[in-house]
């Protein structure tokens, strides 16, 4: 099958009655460019403070009512040895933008996460300038993950007080420049996007270009601007997750753990439909639930546990956990 893959392409592929011969399409491209493997990464959330406000988000810097908390260096550091040593090759260090974490000191844990276990070190810290993320890359940070949200202007700034669009593509171009591996992404259903705005979104992956494309619903959280709006469809996030496989055949598309969050099986169905990775969270059972991005129940973090576990799923489907 041969898809039509420009902007009004993708939008009428995304509203097919039918979509499974495009879902077949994109597991046989995931199949053909890279193989039967799922990727997984420890994800560690080393800190809940933040200090932007975006609307959908339950880490935004105006709720008083969360108790914040910040991983110290040593924690990080032991975290990450025990996620090595239950098989991980990856490991990705995840945080709100924390004033207290700068550059120069997640610098100085990258450097000794690498130096001690040799994992490879995914970045997902938020905004930063060139020179932060020059310093950070090199300390020996792989990769950087950092959504794109929504490709349109309007929706943007509607959800990210004194920001830009522009601004972030921005710091994806300069992340792209320093030899990152580059990772973006987007949440589907957020209030008023459309078919074309996710369209959009597809195509601006592959202008970036990313590596890696993080995909997820946008799940409301009580205490955000957002509250009350609907969340977004399983269906079309695995409709836009094989669109990208489609566009960018070589990528590392994760199964996100927001798709995971109503069932497992949510999760795992985007594996037939492009998906190649999964991140598990590693985070201290004393900070997880604070790490409170959407509402989500939680179980007790067991590293080694967990991961054996979720092998054990990846190879029920088929697939070949890493
Ligand atoms: N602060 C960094 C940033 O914004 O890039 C990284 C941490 S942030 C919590 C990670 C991701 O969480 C964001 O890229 C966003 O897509 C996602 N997120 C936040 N609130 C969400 C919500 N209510 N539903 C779904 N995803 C959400
Ligand atoms: Fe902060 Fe990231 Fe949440 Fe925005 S999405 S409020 S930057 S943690």
């Amino acid at each position: 099958m041969t898809a039509d893959l420009s902007r009004e392409g993708l939008e009428r592929l995304l509203a097919l009655e039918d979509f499974s011969p495009v879902a077949a399409a994109a597991d046989r491209v995931r199949r053909e460019a890279v193989g039967d493997t799922v990727h997984l990464r420890a994800l560690l959330e080393l800190s809940n403070h933040c200090r932007r406000r975006c609307a959908y988000c339950g880490l935004r810097a105006d709720r008083r009512d969360l108790p914040r908390y910040r991983m110290a260096p040593e924690e990080i550091l032991a975290a990450a040895r025990e996620a090595c040593a239950a098989g991980y090759r990856t490991l990705v260090l995840q945080s709100g933008e924390d004033p207290w974490y700068t550059a120069a000191r997640l610098g100085e844990v990258v450097a000794a996460v690498k130096g001690e276990t040799g994992m490879a070190v995914t970045l997902s810290c938020g905004e930063m300038g060139e020179a932060d993320y020059a310093h950070l890359r090199s300390c020996g940070a792989d990769r950087y993950l950092l959504k794109h949200e929504t490709a349109d202007d309007d929706l943007y700034r509607a959800f990210h007080p004194g920001s830009s669009i522009q601004e972030r593509v921005g710091c994806l171009r300069a992340l792209a420049r320093l030899g990152y591996e580059v990772g973006s992404g987007f949440m589907v259903g957020l209030p008023g996007q459309t078919l074309s705005v996710l369209a959009q979104d597809l195509l601006l992956l592959k202008d970036i270009p990313c590596q890696m494309a993080g995909i997820g619903p946008f799940l409301p959280h009580p205490a955000t601007p957002l509250a009350a709006a609907a969340p977004g469809s399983g269906e079309l996030t695995r409709r836009c997750v094989a669109l990208a496989r489609l566009l960018l055949p070589q990528s590392n598309l994760p199964a996100t753990t927001a798709l995971g969050v109503r069932t497992r099986g949510e999760r795992n169905d985007v594996f037939s439909y492009g998906a190649n990775v999964v991140m598990l969270k590693i985070t201290p059972n004393a900070y997880k639930q604070l790490y409170d991005i959407y509402p989500a129940a939680l179980p007790r973090t067991d590293i080694a546990a967990q991961r054996r576990a979720l092998e054990e799923q990846i190879r029920a489907l088929g697939r070949v956990p890493l």
